[in-house]
């Protein structure tokens, strides 16, 4: 019979300060407004458990491309662009609920205020991830720009022979290790450059973690939706330390293949990962392999 694996989990998995709030506004919405429609622009997290239930208790995500209905409306922890936060607010049928997450507002401060002084200002992260589409809005077109790795920095910021004016910014959940390398990058140009470290503490603490579990562990799991950027970027991290590393959604995702022979499982979870979901999966390891969590 194989060993009784160990279980660990992450004491930074799961829910950060700007979700939590987010799903708690959402949560407290239909008391307060009882007699009003409710919707989030978009789910209101990356993960479908937590949207179906709020959806049982009436806030419904709204199709961020229409016009949204009359009520009550959920700005989510993402944030939103500048042109629609202008239009929302000039109706009168709505009632504006912002949960953009305080840190993901600095940073959409920092471009407003570095493009405005006319800074080349570059933002590491996915293009198409809704907080990259909320901070390049609050940039001028011609001096703001989204980058995914040093590649993407064109030869005419290196050879430009008049000194620059960058200013660098990431993504909250970017990871540290790459917004490092294209700052290094970014050094060796003359000129001055601004470096603003807008990574949040809740995704490098949990990086960091979940690095130090994928090394000390010989299986790993990382819970979180498969849409979740966070949650898909510590599955990769994970990964380059533990080839063991699993992405799953809920318990129903758990092969008990994976835990055997292992003498040590560890967990984390992406942001957007409600507590009650770690403990469901945490429940079901310990109902396969018979063992119990340290
Ligand atoms: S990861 Fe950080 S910046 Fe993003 S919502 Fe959470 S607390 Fe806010």
């Amino acid at each position: 019979m194989s060993e009784s694996p160990r279980i660990k989990v992450a004491d930074t998995a799961g829910f950060c300060f700007g979700v939590r709030r987010a799903v708690k506004l959402a949560n407290e919405a239909p008391e307060k407004y009882p007699d009003k429609k409710i919707s989030t622009l978009g789910p209101i997290i990356h993960n479908p458990q937590v949207v179906e239930q709020l959806s049982r208790l009436g806030v419904e995500p709204a199709d961020l491309n229409r016009d949204p209905e009359p009520g009550v409306v959920i700005i989510r922890s993402h944030g939103i662009t500048r042109k629609l936060a202008e239009e929302l607010k000039e109706r009168p049928d709505l009632t504006l609920i912002d949960a953009t997450c305080p840190f993901v507002r600095r940073a959409q401060e920092i471009v407003a205020k570095m493009s405005s002084a006319g800074y080349q200002v570059i933002i590491i992260g996915e293009p198409d991830h809704p907080e990259v589409a909320g901070l390049i809005s609050y940039g001028e077109p011609q001096n703001t720009r989204v980058v995914t790795s040093l590649n993407d920095i064109p030869d005419t910021f290196f050879n430009n022979r008049r000194p620059s004016r960058i200013a660098l910014l990431a993504q909250t959940t970017q990871s540290q290790q790459l917004y490092n390398e294209i700052a290094a990058a970014l050094l060796t140009i003359k000129g001055e450059l601004r470096c603003f470290n807008t990574i949040c503490n809740a995704t490098s603490d949990r990086q960091s973690e979940a690095l130090q579990l994928a090394k000390e562990c010989d299986c790993m799991l990382i819970i979180g939706g498969r849409n979740s950027a966070n949650t898909n970027r510590l599955h990769e991290l994970s990964l380059e330390k533990q080839p063991n590393s699993y992405h799953v959604e809920t318990a129903e995702d758990l092969h008990p293949e994976w835990f055997s022979q292992k003498k040590s499982i560890g967990i984390s979870a992406g942001a957007s990962t409600p507590q009650w979901l770690i403990d469901e999966i945490v429940a079901r390891i310990i109902e396969i392999t018979g063992i119990s969590k340290s």
